[in-house]
């Protein structure tokens, strides 16, 4: 178990009466807004915090720092030397543990991935809480306007399930969830909450996950339909490296098949759906030099976007994937379309009514 683990099993009863606070029966007044009858509660069972004033939430942790005012760093090593026995001071540094990776057969790639950083496993942890809680809630307006979303951008039921997309049904309860499982700074660290402790996919309601030897890595939110001026199509974790979209996919090609590889997440689900091989860069400007090597025994197809920096991308792509003496090449979309899926929605004719988002 390590530290920020035990830290969290400490009784959030005990930090209270150890700050001076005031509790009578798991409630407080709430020392983060004034009140004059008492309207924080503690949760014993989960060591967390709620106040149904100001509703600000947290764990032993936050509770302590927060009251204390310290940082992160300082709070974990202050409590522990008071609530952990035979606690040795923490370092900046903890070496986690890397997470099992069991999937990854072939020695050459094996080797690669080793040398991208693994996501951390808290953070694996906390995309698949995030999913699993939205994917278990009811579905409701937005979740039905995602669904309708999807199915106009010619994806089916099967294609939505297997890539496992959905949508953030109620902001309230999956942050409310998510706080009470883990602490404000894994949430901050794992990039899905900005450091005011809000959820980044504030605008971006349908969810992308990323899986790498199935666990989810990352995580990108998408605008049902036309973005609003000013709002970026896409939003992308805060400080985590971006990884290749449907990468296991590589793992299982056959010497000399044809991969393609696409700008949107959406032009790889769509091209996997015509039953190809396709993986995503997520974005033209990022290609990392170590993905090339995951590329050595497959034949390429760049399909970017039809726009300059999609064409860009290729003309550096083909440069990089050249220079590791791997076989490319690359295909142009009509002119009359954007990108990989329109060119698919449109050629099975359902675009009449893509103007409505
Ligand atoms: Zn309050």
């Amino acid at each position: 178990m390590n530290i920020l683990d035990e830290l969290n099993q400490v009784s959030i009863l005990q930090v209270a009466e150890d700050l001076g606070l005031e509790v009578q029966r798991h409630r407080m007044k709430c020392p983060f807004h004034e009140e004059d009858t008492p309207s924080l509660v503690l949760y014993p069972h989960t060591n967390s915090f709620y106040c149904f004033g100001c509703a600000k939430t947290g764990n032993s942790i936050t509770l302590y720092s927060e009251i204390k005012h310290l940082d992160i760093k300082t709070t974990i090593n202050e409590m522990a030397s008071e609530y952990v026995t035979g606690f040795q001071k923490y370092t900046a540094n903890p070496k986690k543990p890397l997470p099992k990776m069991n999937v990854l057969n072939v020695p050459e790639i094996r080797n690669i991935q080793a040398k991208e950083k693994p996501t951390a496993e808290i953070h694996s942890q906390i995309y698949e809480a995030f999913r699993d809680f939205c994917l278990q809630q009811k579905s409701n307006e937005l979740s039905q306007t995602a669904l309708d979303y999807l199915k106009h951008r010619g994806f089916t039921e099967k294609t939505i399930k297997d890539f496992r997309l959905f949508a953030i049904k109620d902001y309230t309860e999956v942050t409310w969830y998510l706080k009470q499982r883990f602490s404000y700074l894994d949430l901050q660290e794992s990039g899905l909450y900005n450091v005011k402790n809000n959820l980044i996919f504030y605008s971006h309601s349908l969810i992308i996950p990323y899986y790498r030897a199935g666990r989810i890595v990352y995580l990108q939110g998408r605008v049902i339909g036309k973005p609003a001026e000013g709002t970026n199509r896409y939003c992308f974790l805060n400080n985590q490296p971006l990884t290749l979209f449907n990468a296991d996919s590589l793992l299982k090609v056959r010497m000399g098949e044809t991969v393609y590889v696409t700008e949107g997440a959406f032009d790889c689900i769509r091209l996997v759906q015509e039953g190809k091989v396709a993986v995503s860069l997520g974005t033209a400007n990022i290609f990392k030099k170590e993905w090339a090597k995951l590329f050595k025994r497959v034949n390429v197809v760049f399909y970017l976007d039809n726009d300059k920096a999609g064409h860009k991308a290729a003309d550096e792509l083909e440069k990089i994937f050249s220079h590791f003496n791997i076989s490319c090449s690359r295909k142009n979309l009509p002119d009359e379309y954007k990108d990989v899926n329109d060119y698919y929605t449109g050629k099975l004719g359902s675009n009449e009514q893509l103007g409505l988002f």
